[in-house]
Parts: structure tokens; sequence; C-alpha cells
């Protein structure tokens, strides 16, 4: 009995830990945990759940650790191995940096991660690609969330996303300091003892012990507002976009059980609903999607005018922050707004539409302006001073901002954090600087159009290399089907992303071909680009609700268009198009 006492508080800490539903909680029973195993996370051997499991033999956890172990095996990783000399430190705890920890740390890296706060309260839901499912459930998401993607679901909460991620990480001995904020990177120098000292960073608060790090890999994954300096943000202007998020409680009745998800209604192809919700209601939107989850979540784009008529923004402003700033939004008429979407689009089935509360206490409903979308020119660069060098990359939003109404969730997040990884592993093994780099640019061009469809099939085989997940490591897939589409148009010759749709004729062939009606393609004149060119934008703008990523001028100038602007405005053609007949 004296013996297996020890024992037994083991067990109750690790279940308290599995357990947790907060970030702190979980935090705070890992290190008791660690404390009362004797093991050091900054010290200990890598993964650190090797040496948790020689002292924790017992049936709850071992189902975890076979998990574990049986994900730890991928080749690619080299028995930890693949980086063990390397320190990287991410900045953020979001699903994206936590998702980079997870990888880095079974290739033994050894991985510092600041958070800035010590609170995961987002209510909001995010979707989640088949592999997203199939990669979180490897890492043993169902012993920490047992409802993670039971029956059909494919989402879940952000909260929810964090908190897993966080535990895995945990578990594979990322050291998470939460409540320490990165402020900027500081450069090699010496010190007093003429030490040489290489790559560190200042952090607030000022005396944290982890500016004294010193590493070899700096990851940006500190959301859409990103604090790396040296990347050039590239902004996506289109026509206005208010989306709005609402989140209700969930009671888990049967009524509410058998409601309906809504899971993207692109208004194209269900332009009669949004009419009789206009006409029924005055709310006008551009497309909803409804997710049963912890709470019955809801994100719409709602029509800037439709907002003004049902008293949602007192005034009408041509700027959008000032549109949309605290004090031109009535708070009350936006849930009334928000709630009557969800009621009518849910065919009035959900019982009680009583708001879930957010961090402040308050109902959790939200305005997010997107016409401003953001994404990076460049995914990594090598900085070099005195001798060190430093390779510094972004993952998730601080990289490239999603569109959350068009349901891509965090999988493109997930996609750039293996990516990175991957790159992270080949400069560990010694690649030259400008190779590695030169490979992680090129997948980042595969980013913007990467579908469910257009990946591997075999997502059981997917791993940190990405031939095991795209299916051409060049954008192929979206140019042949460009070129397919426009095949046989007078005047048209795609052989490429760019200077192909320099003289706008194959911009309004794609669409001609699917609408006929749109464009009287034979009426055109060759030599009218900027005509041709501005006649495919509004058509697209105003038909499919798929915005100009660039002007005129830009697209039909004599110098080559922006590769990364252009594949991401033709990927939304393939996204909205390409299961249609034309
Ligand atoms: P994030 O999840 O944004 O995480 C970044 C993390 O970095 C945060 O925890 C932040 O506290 C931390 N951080 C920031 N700066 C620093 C710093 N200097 N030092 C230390 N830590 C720092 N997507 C959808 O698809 N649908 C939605 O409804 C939706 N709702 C959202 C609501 C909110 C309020 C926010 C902020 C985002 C929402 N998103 C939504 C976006 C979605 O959360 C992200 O796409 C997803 O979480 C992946 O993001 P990420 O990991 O790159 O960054």
């Amino acid at each position: 009995e004296d013996q297996s006492f020890p024992e037994c508080q083991a067990q109750e800490l690790f279940d308290e830990f599995v357990s947790a539903s907060t970030c702190r909680a979980a935090m705070r029973s890992f290190s008791q945990l660690c404390e009362h195993l004797q093991l050091d996370p900054s010290t200990a051997e890598r993964p650190l759940y090797r040496p948790i499991k020689r002292r924790l033999n017992y049936w709850r956890a071992n189902g975890l650790w076979a998990k574990l172990d049986r994900r730890g095996a991928q080749e690619e990783y080299q028995r930890a191995r693949a980086c063990s000399d390397v320190t990287c430190v991410i900045i953020g705890a979001g699903p994206c940096g936590l998702r980079t920890a997870v990888e880095l740390s079974f290739m033994g890296a050894r991985v510092v991660l600041l958070e800035k706060r010590d609170t995961f309260s987002r209510n909001n839901v995010l979707h989640l690609w088949p592999f997203t499912i199939h990669d979180l459930r490897g890492l043993g998401a169902k012993k920490f969330y047992g409802r993670f993607c039971a029956g059909s679901i494919d989402h879940i909460s952000i909260r929810q996303l964090q908190l897993v991620l966080l535990k895995v990480a945990l578990l594979l001995g990322v050291e998470v300091h939460v409540n320490v904020e990165f402020k900027k990177l500081v450069e090699p120098a010496e010190d007093q003892h003429r030490h040489k000292l290489g790559w560190r960073m200042e952090v607030s608060p000022k005396n944290h012990p982890v500016s004294q790090l010193e590493f070899d890999v700096i990851i940006g994954a500190d959301g859409r507002r990103n604090t790396l300096p040296g990347f050039r943000r590239k902004e996506f202007r289109g026509k206005l976009a208010i989306a709005i998020t609402a989140n209700f409680k969930n009671r888990n009745t049967t009524a509410e059980a058998k409601v309906e998800e809504i899971s993207g209604v692109a208004f194209i192809f269900n332009q009669r609903f949004f009419q009789e919700l206009r006409q029924e209601t005055g709310i006008d939107l551009e497309n909803i999607v409804y997710y049963k989850d912890d709470t019955h979540y809801f994100v719409m784009t709602a029509k800037k005018q439709s907002l003004l008529e049902k008293g949602v923004i007192l005034q009408d402003f041509a700027d959008t922050e000032l549109l949309l700033s605290r004090g031109n939004v009535d708070q009350n008429a936006l849930q009334a707004y928000a709630r009557e979407a969800a009621d009518f689009s849910t065919n009035h089935q959900l019982p009680a539409l009583d708001f879930a509360m957010n961090h402040y206490g308050q109902p959790d409903v939200a305005m997010f302006d997107f016409t401003c979308m953001y994404a990076s020119e460049n995914a990594a660069m090598v900085r070099q001073r005195h001798g060190h060098q430093l390779l510094v990359t972004l993952v998730g939003d601080s990289l490239l901002e999603p569109f959350w109404p068009m349901g891509t969730g965090v999988a493109r997040g997930f996609l750039a954090a293996l990516d990175s990884a991957w790159m992270i592993r080949s400069w560990a093994q010694g690649a030259a600087p400008l190779d590695v780099l030169a490979e992680r640019e090129s997948l980042y061009r595969l980013l913007p159009q990467t579908t469910p469809e257009n990946m591997q099939k075999n997502i059981t085989l997917y791993s940190v290399d990405p031939t095991t997940r795209y299916m051409n490591t060049s954008p192929l897939t979206l140019l042949t089907w460009c070129q397919e589409q426009t095949c046989g148009y007078h005047g048209v010759n795609v052989t490429d992303l760019t200077t192909s749709w320099r003289s706008g004729l194959a911009l309004c062939a794609l669409i001609h071909r699917y609408r006929p009606d749109l464009i009287d393609f034979d009426s055109l004149d060759k030599s009218s680009v900027e005509e041709n060119t501005r006649l495919g934008f509004d058509v697209a703008e105003r038909e499919f609700g798929i915005s100009p990523l660039m002007t005129v001028e830009e697209m039909s100038s004599v110098e080559e268009p922006d590769s990364l602007s252009m594949v991401m405005y033709l990927s939304q053609f393939y996204q909205l198009l390409k299961d249609s007949p034309p």
C-alpha cells in the first residue's frame, strides 16, 4: 500500500490533466504531474511522454501512449532525431502554433512556445477537413475530448481545439509559457565576458527567463496581426464584406439534435433562400453557415444596406473601420439580427435561441470586417548576423488569413504548419538555405488552392513530407483546370497562371463557359485589354461574389501579374465551379 500511494497520486494528477477544461487548469495539473514525477521538461528526454510513460504505466494512460508511439514511429521523425540539435521558438498558442510545436517535438527539436494570454475563450467553430480529423485522432484527440468528431461531425470549437493540442504539446515536451508576450528579436552580440550570444528575443514581462534563450528558428503563429518584422504583407481589398458570428446555448435536447446543419450555402446556388429571407425579415445575406457544436454556431456575411435598415449599424461611413466601430453599432439590434437570421435559416426549429456568453460575460455575437484580407508575400526567410543564422517563418493566420464563411477552417493552417516543420527538418539536416527557402515558397503557392478533392487521396499516409499530402508539388491542378475550361476559345491560350490572363479574354472565357448568358464572348475585341479585364472582374464580382484581388491595370500591365494574387483569384473560380456542369 505504501508503495502504491505515489503511483495513485500520479494517476490522479494525470486524470486531472487529461480532463482539464481550461488552459490554466491544464498547465497547472501538468506542472504538478511533472513535479511529482521529478521531470523537468527543459532537460528531460524528448519526446517527454516517454519518461512519463515509464513512470505512469496504467490503463488510462496506456491508450494514449499507444497512439503517440504509433505517430512517433513515422519514418520522417527519425526516432526524434531529425531536428534534435535545433531550438525553436513559437509565438502564439493558437491552433497553428500548437500544431507546429507538436510536429517539431516529434522530430526531437527543443520547442519553446510563448502565449501572451492564459485563456482559450473562442466559442467559434472551425470546419475540419477529413485529413485534419484523421490527424487529430492520431494525436489522441478523443482521449482528451470524448465528443471529438463523433458520428458525422466535422468541426470543433477553437477553444476545444487549442485545449487538445496544448495537452499533446505538453506531453511531447513543448515548453509552454503563458502570459508571456513576444516583443522583438535581439540580434547576436557579445556579452560582457566576450561570450558570443546567438539570436534572442525581448519579451514582456521583461525579466522572464526565456529572454536569455538562444535559438535557431523562430515561428510567427500569432494570428492575423503578426509581429515578426521583415515579412511584407499583401492586402487583398475586395468588396465590402461584413461577417457576423453568433453562438447560442446548446442544451443538447432531442429537439435541438434534430435541426440540420448548414454547411455553406453559396449564394449563387441558393438565391431563393436568400430572397425569401430578405422578403420576410429584411435581412440580406450573401451566405450563412451553421454548425451544431458545444454551441449552436452561425457565421454569415451580411449586406451593409440591410444592417443600416435594421438599425444594427447607426450611420453610414465609407471607411469600414468607422462603419463597424463600437459606437456605430447597436449591440441589441445586432443580437436581434443574428437571432432572426439563425431562426429563419433553421426553419424555426431551434427551440430557444439564448446567446452563449463570451469571454467578457456578454452575449457571444460579433461583427468582423473581411473587406481586407491579408497574406504574407513570403513564407520564410533566413537572417544572418555575426555568423549566426536564424530561420524565420510564419504559419496560420499570420501567413494566410482564411475567409471564415468559406469553410476552409483550419485545414490550410495545419498544412502550412506541416510544411514549415518540413522546411525546418531539411534545414536541420544541412540542406542549403536557398534550396530550403525555394521549396518552402513553392509549397506556399499551392496553399490557397488546396481543397480536400485535389490533395492526395490516402489521408492515412499523410506526414510532414509534402509529397504525401499534395498531389502535385506545383500548381498544376489549377492550371490544368483553367486550360480545360478555356480550351477552344478564340484568342485564348492559357499556358500559365499569370501572363496568359493579361488580355482579359481568358477570364471572360472562363466565365462564359459556365454562364454564356453573362458575357457575349464573340463580340470581345482582343486589343481592348482593359475593357475585357474590367468586364470579367465586374461580372465575376456581381454574379459569383468573387472580388478582384488586383486592379485592372495590374492584371493587364506588361509586367507579369503577381502570381500569388492570381492563384488566389483563380482558385475561387475553381472552388465555386469545379463541381457544376459547364
Ligand atoms: P490564432 O488562433 O489567432 O492564435 C494566435 C495566438 O497568438 C493567440 O492565442 C494570441 O493570444 C497569441 N499571440 C498574439 N500575439 C502574441 C505575442 N506577441 N506574443 C505571444 N502570443 C501572442 N475562423 C473561422 O474559420 N471561423 C470563425 O468563426 C472564427 N472566429 C474567430 C474569432 C476570433 C475572435 C478570432 C481572433 C479568430 C477567429 N477565427 C475564426 C480565426 C481562427 O481562429 C484561426 O484561423 C485559427 O485559430 C488559426 O489561427 P492561428 O493559430 O494562426 O492564430
